[in-house]
């Protein structure tokens, strides 16, 4: 039944693969959950579940700084709103679609339900790419990009926030944006500056989180990541604070890369070099390329599209954070991860691992931690964002991080309860992936067919 309802979204939605991919790991997981829980089935749950509640697509002109009109597609998809007020980020790519966004949707859904906040599923963004444009220009996408999208989202009703290519600058020109339309100030998105709402730690929160998330798995071996050696990609919001709580438990990270290249840096990427990387791409917005010209003994290798694996994931290491994107780690990526070494995989990512990868992880039995469950420590950091906006206050920097640390020991141990509940124990995807579908499934049958 559910390899029926898996062909049916194919053939409903023939051109969203990324889509496609993530269903079919969600309902893999469930075939043995469905056994235990027939109710489920009987009202349609995985029918409804891969459905979203509501899709907005519309068009974003704006003025480049020469007075041209550029026109772009805004999105968002408003995926399910069992558990609370829609909540998951925009995303700024060129390669952002209708597939790429709904995949987003559907894994926030469960990752949301694991946090222990009542947050339901969403995602959007646009196929605008901030990269090379003026903060000008940047600034009046992001108007245009609001003044549609603020109809459609509140505080109470669905709260974004930041992904790739959308940060700090782009979630202030927003807010601006929304309030100048509401005449009104609310916690309608997070990922908001300090000085206006904003929480601390919230940009911290997943990089540390799936950090967090990995020392919880390692204690299941009874190890630490003190002198451990750690391969991580990408170099934006996620990678940066991922090797900075690594570096501080007593890890060695070896590797950052960006969508042009690599960089493996033996001696490891420590404090002083890491302030080199958050300067280069945070303020002057330059490629990782210019670490290796910075720094020596620095091997750089740039993108090579004729290459059958990404050289990242072939250095000798023990651990693994990929931080980039979706489906950064083949099959063959993963052999290479496995044939150096590595032991513990947390994903902070959404999806970077492609289905044969984690078959790989799964079959050597490493300690393999899914994005949705690793890095729920962002989402959830926003809900402690929201909750401090609602009641007009803020937390110091020890109470939001001891309470996103906790949420992370949370969902480890939702995950690896359920597992063990329904056979793989050490399969961490089946539990993500039962915990959190039984949390949004339980306030969907309560609340009747709607
Ligand atoms: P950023 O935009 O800050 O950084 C993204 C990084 O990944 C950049 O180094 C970028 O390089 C690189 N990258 C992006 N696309 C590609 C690509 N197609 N190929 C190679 N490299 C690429 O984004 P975040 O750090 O916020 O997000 C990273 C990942 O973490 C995403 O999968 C996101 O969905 C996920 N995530 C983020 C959360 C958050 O709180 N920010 C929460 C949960 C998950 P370049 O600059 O060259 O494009």
């Amino acid at each position: 039944m559910l390899e029926e309802l898996y062909q049916k979204v194919v053939e409903k939605d023939p051109a969203q693969p990324e889509f496609h991919q993530a269903v079919k790991e969600v309902l893999d997981s469930l075939e043995s959950v469905l056994e235990k829980h027939p109710e489920y089935r009987k009202v349609k749950i995985p029918e409804r579940i891969v459905e979203p509640e509501r899709v907005i697509l519309f068009r974003v002109p704006w003025l480049d700084d020469d007075g041209n009109v550029q026109v772009n597609r805004g999105f968002r998809i408003e995926m399910n709103s069992a558990i609370g007020p829609y909540k998951g980020g925009l995303r700024f790519h060129p390669s952002v679609n209708l597939g790429i966004l709904k995949f987003l949707a559907f894994e926030q859904v469960f990752k949301n339900a694991l946090t222990t906040i009542p947050m339901g599923g969403g995602k959007g963004g646009s196929d605008f790419d901030p990269k090379g444009k003026s903060d000008n220009e940047v600034m009046k996408f992001c108007q245009s990009f609001m003044s549609e999208l603020f109809r459609h989202i509140g505080p109470s009703t669905d709260v974004p926030a930041g992904d790739i290519g959308v940060g700090g600058r782009e979630i202030g020109f927003l807010f601006g944006q929304y309030k100048k339309l509401r005449n009104e100030w609310s916690g309608v998105l997070t990922g908001k500056g300090l000085q206006y709402g904003g929480s601390l730690i919230r940009p911290e929160a997943t990089g540390y989180g799936a950090v967090y998330f990995g020392e919880e798995m390692l204690k299941t071996r009874g190890k630490s990541y003190n002198g451990l050696t750690c391969l991580v990609s990408g170099s934006g919001n996620v990678a940066q604070y991922a090797t900075e709580k690594l570096n501080q438990l007593g890890a060695k990270v070896v590797t950052l890369s960006d969508s042009s290249g690599c960089i493996y840096d033996e001696e490891g990427i420590n404090a002083e070099k890491l302030a080199f990387i958050m300067d280069l791409k945070n303020n002057r917005r330059g490629r990782i390329k210019e670490y290796a010209e910075k720094y020596k003994n620095v091997e750089y290798k740039p993108v090579d599209p004729e290459m059958d694996h990404n050289p990242l994931w072939a250095y000798p290491a023990d651990c693994a954070f990929p931080s980039a994107t979706q489906n950064e780690i083949s099959a063959k990526d993963a052999q290479n991860l496995i044939n150096n070494g590595v032991f513990l995989v947390s994903e902070g990512a959404n999806m970077p691992t492609v289905p044969g990868g984690v078959d790989i992880f799964l079959q050597h039995k490493i300690l393999y931690g899914p994005g949705k469950a690793a890095n729920a420590g962002g989402v959830a950091t926003s809900g402690l964002e929201m909750a401090q906006n609602a009641t007009f206050s803020s937390w110091t920097r020890q109470e939001v991080d001891q309470k996103l640390h906790n949420i992370m020991i949370s969902i480890h141990a939702q995950a690896k309860a359920a597992a063990e509940m329904y056979g793989d124990p050490t399969n961490y995807v089946l539990g993500a992936n039962a915990a959190g579908f039984c949390k949004v499934a339980d306030a969907m049958m309560a609340q009747g067919v709607v």
